[in-house]
């Protein structure tokens, strides 16, 4: 069975002592349960004291973005040896925020994704249709290209360890969520193409997360559906209370 895994992403958001009140307000609340995963992906000004703060408890700590390259003359950018340095344990990877604003494509993603790897990060990939494209029926189209090219080379234990979240851009921030029903076909769509890519045994061990408008009153019904094993969660993320309640839905 697949554990379920619930990430928080905090985007552009808090300070450093809220980040810390969050979690020492989540860190002993969380459900002692293996089967769920809890992460929070937070800006890196706060993920030193954040990694310490969760030390020993069930959150686990993750980036929103890295470079792809060790180190070097990127001015601005954080790479995977300084995140894998501090504990940091994830990296959220071509969030459509980031395809949108900061000019992220299929091949950046690709390599950063095998740069998380080379790291032992774990990479969210995330992957999505605009409204545009989901009315012109490419949903299943653009979304089976984000995952070939951004999966692109990476042997199959890696695809395997992979976490894909299938965020539909509509639904992003905007209180819209795809229906259960209609996020479920688009994951199972994702794990097809990750079969065809692999096999049948990784495509049934990779996490699918379904991201848009997620929150504590529509959460479990997105969770009881066969190909969604958990969520990307922006707003619903950022108060330590609906944060565990999203956690709870998932044991
Ligand atoms: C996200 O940031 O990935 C996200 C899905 O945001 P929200 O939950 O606010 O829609």
């Amino acid at each position: 069975m697949r554990k379920k895994v619930i990430a928080g992403n905090w985007k552009m958001n808090k300070v450093l002592t809220e980040a810390e009140q969050f979690a020492d307000n989540v860190t002993d609340k969380l459900p002692n349960d293996d089967n769920v995963e809890a992460i929070v992906c937070a800006p890196f000004p706060f993920l030193p004291s954040l990694v310490e703060k969760t030390k020993g408890s069930r959150l686990q700590v993750g980036a929103q973005n890295m470079h792809f390259e060790d180190s070097g003359a990127f001015t601005g950018e954080v790479s995977p040896v300084m995140l894998k340095d501090l504990g940091v344990t994830y990296v959220v990877i071509g969030h459509s925020e980031r395809r949108e604003h900061f000019a992220e494509t299929d091949q950046t993603v690709n390599k950063k994704v095998h740069a998380a790897f080379n790291h032992g990060l774990t990479p969210i990939v995330c992957v999505g249709e605009s409204l545009e494209q989901r009315e012109a029926n490419q949903t299943m189209n653009h979304t089976e290209q984000q995952i070939k090219k951004g999966l692109e080379g990476l042997r199959h234990d890696q695809v395997a360890d992979t976490i894909i979240a299938y965020e539909p851009i509509w639904a992003i921030g905007t209180g819209k969520t795809a229906s259960s029903a209609d996020a479920n076909e688009v994951c199972a769509h994702i794990r097809n193409v990750v079969k065809e890519m692999t096999s049948g045994d990784i495509a049934e061990q990779v996490v699918i997360q379904y991201g848009g408008s997620v929150k504590p009153a529509n959460i479990d019904e997105l969770l009881t559906q066969s190909d969604i094993d958990g969520a990307l969660v922006g707003g619903a993320s950022l108060e330590a209370e609906s944060f565990q309640q999203l956690v709870e839905a998932g044991t």
